[in-house]
């Protein structure tokens, strides 16, 4: 059944591929080798196809980043990996295929590119492509184990609904496509990758959730918990990695796009450091107040920059609420670094439940950057999330599944 989808048994090996996972990455590379004339077959395990692209970006699906350079945007043991890829498949050769679609979409900041109207027009899109290219895609098919075999690869496959008494099923085929992505959203991932790999004994980068919220350590669970709800535009550093965007207070901790940005960058049992207020000089600006306004309580002066409700948190915990001109130099310097270096101590992350991304996976190591062929296993690839690649927040992610999907199309 061409570029459609059925969950009816198939046991023949009429395919030149097979790719695991019709998800952002496993589509693209299917549309590509199908143009190439291969014969492909796409089994997916869920009941739809590429769901982790109707979930994106709220349901607008942020597809690319016009300004995204694998150089800066990428993490990775090997931050070289991913240049390659990413410089022959670029976000306007996926911003061509959107437009020749008609798809409608806006940049909403700092080159991030969202559908104006849903994240199903993406998936539409790649669905036609795919049955433009001839591309078999199967739903229901949960591929179990892969091994090798003499011509090729032999992939066990539970088919069937949860009502149904599920059969398991062996597909054969002389090259396979692994693009099962992370492990975030745990009710759609699988760690069939992480599982292939360890039974071909190939290295791992150890996963661990990114771009995820982060949750209170106990002490500051007590002072700050209660302010959910309060967003402030701020500069988060981790690792020497600065991001300036908005951070959430939520009922667990702190989450919005500064936090999550230095999220894949912390490190459990580090701090991160907080500028509440980076467009101040603060020690200047208090100065400045304490000699303007000498007889304004601190906290009136401070909720002139920093919403209400953090004020009325920090004051006699973060501060001493005195009037300024009672404000020694010394209490004036502790309260610049305590706004402008806040050291927060994460307890933890949310976890996978609500990680976009998966920091780690399959070592680059093991294949090469231009074909995606495992070095030890001829015509096995990995392509997407599978791979120890993660992008920033802001549609790198899926240029760069788009980018692999479609570079290793070229080498099947
Ligand atoms: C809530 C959320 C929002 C996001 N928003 C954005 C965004 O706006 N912009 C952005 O760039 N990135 C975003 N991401 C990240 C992005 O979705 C992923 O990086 C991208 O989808 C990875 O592509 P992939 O092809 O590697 O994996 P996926 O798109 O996850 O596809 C993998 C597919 O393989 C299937 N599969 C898994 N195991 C098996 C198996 N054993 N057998 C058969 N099939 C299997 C899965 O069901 C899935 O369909 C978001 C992620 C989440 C969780």
């Amino acid at each position: 059944m061409n570029g459609s989808s059925d969950a009816s048994p198939q046991t023949s090996s009429a395919f030149d591929v097979v790719v695991v996972g019709a998800g952002a990455s496993g589509l693209m590379c299917a549309i590509h080798a199908g143009r190439r004339g291969l014969k492909v077959l796409v089994l997916e395990k869920g009941p739809k196809p590429g769901l982790k692209i109707l979930v994106s970006g709220g349901g607008r699906c942020n597809f690319t980043n016009m300004w995204a350079e694998p150089t800066d945007h990428y993490l990775s043991a090997n931050e070289r990996f991913c240049i390659s890829a990413m410089r022959r498949y670029s976000p306007w050769d996926f911003i061509d295929m959107v437009n020749a679609h008609g798809i409608a979409y806006h940049e909403k900041k700092l080159g991030q590119l969202f559908c104006d109207h849903s994240a199903q027009d993406i998936v539409d899109m790649l669905l036609a492509e795919a049955a433009d290219a001839g591309v078999t895609v199967r739903l229901k098919h949960e591929v179990s184990r892969i091994q090798p075999i003499s011509g090729g690869y032999q992939l066990s496959v539970s088919t069937g609904n949860k009502d149904q008494a599920g059969q398991t099923q062996a597909f054969k085929s002389p090259s396979v496509v692994l693009a099962s992505g992370g492990l975030s959203l745990p009710k759609i991932a699988s760690d069939l990758a992480f599982r292939t790999a360890d039974a071909l004994q190939m290295a791992v980068v150890p996963p661990c959730p990114a771009l995820v919220p982060l949750t209170w350590n106990n002490s500051d669970r007590e002072l700050l918990a209660n302010l959910t709800g309060v967003a402030i535009d701020c500069e988060v550093t981790s690792r020497g990695q600065t991001f300036r965007e908005n951070l959430l207070f939520t009922h667990r901790g702190l989450s919005g796009p500064a936090i999550l940005q230095a999220s894949s960058y912390w490190a459990e049992g580090e701090s991160l450091s907080i500028n509440l207020l980076p467009d101040l000089q603060l020690p200047v600006w208090l100065q400045e107040q304490q000699s303007q306004r000498p007889r304004a309580q601190l906290s009136t002066v401070l909720k002139t920059v920093l919403p209400n409700r953090l004020v009325d948190a920090m004051a006699g915990q973060w501060f001493d609420d005195l009037s300024l001109a009672d404000l020694s130099t010394d209490q004036r310097l502790q309260l610049a670094s305590q706004l402008g270096q806040w050291a927060f101590k994460p307890g933890g992350t949310e976890g996978y439940r609500t990680a976009e991304v998966t920091l780690g996976g399959i070592s680059t190591d093991e294949f090469s950057s231009k074909t995606f062929e495992a070095r030890r296993y001829p015509r096995l690839f990995a392509i997407g999330e599978a791979l120890d690649v993660t992008g920033w927040l802001g549609g790198y992610n899926f240029q760069w599944a788009w980018a692999s999907g479609y570079c290793c199309a070229q080498h099947l």
